[in-house]
């Protein structure tokens, strides 16, 4: 039976697919598919692993069996009795076996994929006993897990290629892997989120996050249908059920009939023409009508993630978010070696053109290690945060900051800082700036001058923008933060995602006061929240004397047609006129 789930449109296009349900626990499991001649192999390393538990337990058993019930209660035995008859059982195996033949997973998805399903069962049964059992299930899954691990895949990957596209000779092999995947997941972390870059999956759906959460973010780069804050999607999708993930409108239709299949077909191939039609616009200058230059900059999370940039004719990175360097590594830092390589890769692959990489901004929504709780009792976006976070420790700062200065040798470098707020933060940064140089120039290694830059994230920061002037060389409107902390609105909660609004007229009175101030001073200002990449608000922006925006590359050329089709001259008074509307929101879709 068709129905639809209503979430928050994150990225978008359309993705036709079937339903593939990822654990949040278990995104580090390797997700790949293998070649039709590794299939026997594969079941084989999952066999071993089940008998290699099995006779885990069975020594268990024999070892109780000398003891009394003081040190082996009953309940233990009973327990093992349980284990053993899950492993034993045949739904477990044959489902293995299932995906592994017929869909080509690699074993552990295979394993994982196959406990989702028998874990809804579980779900569903009446019997509280029966239900408890679950959690048996998910205890032997990792066991056999463990026991894989010590039994080497032919042809695993590096772990940084968990996820990997079938090559064009596996789906020759098989042409059942051909059919598009869809992950659905309750929640994924930012860093959880990024491991699906170069990924099997054509489309995305998370019950959890607002459109501006860090995990909806990366979404977005990977630029491949998205929907987050799609509450119970996890609960209500099945393993392997078709679904639709409807990226422009924020909806995800499940089990879509042969009508509904057809009309979203249909959208696609438009969507794949519009995109065909945009590409003609790589190449053309970003001028608006009345001749108004327009600064088309690209926002990255990896130094890999140049290329892109420069194939979708950005010309520079606005943002580097450095902190997903910083992420899933249980806590052991990058050191200045490690940074300045991925530094000096970014700055490389961008051909001349500038970089600017912001320093960490850990924190809120983005823990650097899932198994880390980011004080979660407390408010963390309110918390030891970003600049905040960098300078509780001098010493990562300073290693960070040296990284980067060395990079600026290999191309034009700006410095950006986030989430200040104070003046004495902004000494505090400058000092440790000169110390980096200091000690760089200490060691006689070479470093590149570099213009440094703020964040205008928090209200405070807007409204004493004059003092972030006098320091600072440019400055980058986050608007993404500056709505949550202007309107009080958690970015990362859905529940009050329809509150979190771009267009609210506090937002725009503090966007339009930086831009102001910097012209007024003749100091460059960029914007590089999700509002810059969003084509419906380019015109607005333009308007408010915004010339420089930074966006998800994918963004860039949207963006670009509406430049082109402007004229500022006519849009500052509109501007004006918006601003000053109670509700801006319903006057955006006039000219
Ligand atoms: C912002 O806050 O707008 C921004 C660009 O930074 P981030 O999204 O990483 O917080
Ligand atoms: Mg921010």
């Amino acid at each position: 039976m068709t129905f639809s789930i209503h979430g928050l449109a994150v990225a978008s296009g359309i993705a036709i697919g079937r339903a593939v349900l990822v654990a949040s626990s278990r995104v580090d499991v390797a997700h790949y598919f293998i070649g039709g001649a590794q299939v026997a192999a594969e079941i084989d390393r999952v066999r071993t692993g089940r008998n290699a538990v099995v006779e885990e337990i069975h020594r268990l058993q024999a070892n109780i069996a000398h003891m009394g019930p003081k040190e082996a209660p009953h309940e233990l035995s009973a327990l093992l009795d349980v284990h053993l008859m899950l492993l034993q059982d045949e739904a477990l195996i044959e489902g293995v076996k299932h995906w592994i033949q017929d869909r080509l997973y690699n074993a552990e998805w295979a394993l994982t994929t196959q406990l989702e399903v028998i874990a809804r069962q579980f779900d569903e049964m009446e019997d509280e006993y029966l239900r408890e059992r679950k959690v048996d299930l998910e205890q032997i899954t990792e066991k056999i897990l463990r026991a894989m691990r010590g039994v080497a895949s032919p042809i695993a990957p590096l772990p940084s290629q968990m996820v990997r596209k079938p090559s064009q000779q596996d789906l020759l092999l098989d042409d059942i892997v051909d059919v598009p995947l869809i992950l659905v997941a309750h929640d994924l972390s930012p860093a959880d989120m990024l491991q699906f870059k170069q990924s099997v999956f054509a489309g995305f759906a998370i019950d959890v996050g607002g459109k501006t959460s860090h995990t909806a973010i990366v979404a977005r780069s990977l630029d491949i249908p998205a929907v987050v804050g799609a509450r119970l999607a996890s609960q209500l999708v099945r393993q392997d059920d078709w679904v639709i993930v409807d990226g422009d409108a924020g909806v995800l239709v499940v089990d879509p009939s042969s009508i509904v299949l057809a009309e979203y077909g249909f959208k696609q191939r438009q969507g794949e023409l519009e995109r065909g039609r945009l590409s003609r616009l790589l190449r053309t200058p970003a001028v608006t009508m009345d001749g108004q230059k327009i600064e088309l900059l690209a926002n990255i999370e990896l130094p890999e993630d140049a290329a892109g940039a420069i194939n979708a004719g950005a010309v520079g990175v606005g943002l580097f978010r450095s902190e997903f360097l910083f992420m899933g590594r249980q806590g052991r830092l990058p050191n200045e070696e490690e940074q300045y390589r991925a530094y000096r890769h970014a700055v490389e692959g961008m051909q001349g053109l500038p970089v600017t990489i912001r320093t960490v901004d850990v924190g809120a929504d983005k823990s650097l290690d899932d198994s880390i709780q980011n004080n979660a009792h407390l408010n963390p976006a309110l918390g030891l945060r970003a600049i905040r976070w960098s300078l509780a420790d001098p010493a990562m700062f300073v290693t960070q900051l040296r990284a980067i200065l060395r990079a600026a040798v290999h191309g034009p470098v700006n410095l950006l800082i986030p989430m200040l707020v104070h003046a004495s933060e902004i000494r505090q940064t400058f000092t440790l700036i000169d110390q980096a140089r200091a000690e760089l120039d200490q060691r006689g290694v070479a470093y590149g001058a570099v213009k440094i830059g703020a964040m205008i994230e928090i209200p405070a920061a807007a409204l004493t923008i004059k003092v972030f002037l006098k320091y600072f060389d440019f400055l980058s409107i986050g608007t993404n933060d500056l709505i949550q902390y202007t309107l009080a609105i958690d970015r990362s909660d859905e529940s009050v995602a329809h509150l979190y609004d771009p267009l609210h007229p506090a937002v725009l009175q503090l966007v339009a006061l930086t831009i102001a101030e910097c012209h007024a001073q003749g100091k460059p200002v960029s914007l590089c929240g999700e509002m810059a990449g969003d084509a419906t608000l380019t015109r607005l922006l333009l308007g408010l004397g915004l010339r420089s925006f930074s966006m998800h590359p994918a963004q860039i050329l949207a963006v670009k047609q509406e430049v082109l089709r402007a004229d500022t001259g006519k849009l500052v008074k509109w501007a004006e006129q918006v601003m000053a509307d109670d509700e801006p929101g319903l006057r955006i879709a006039e000219p």
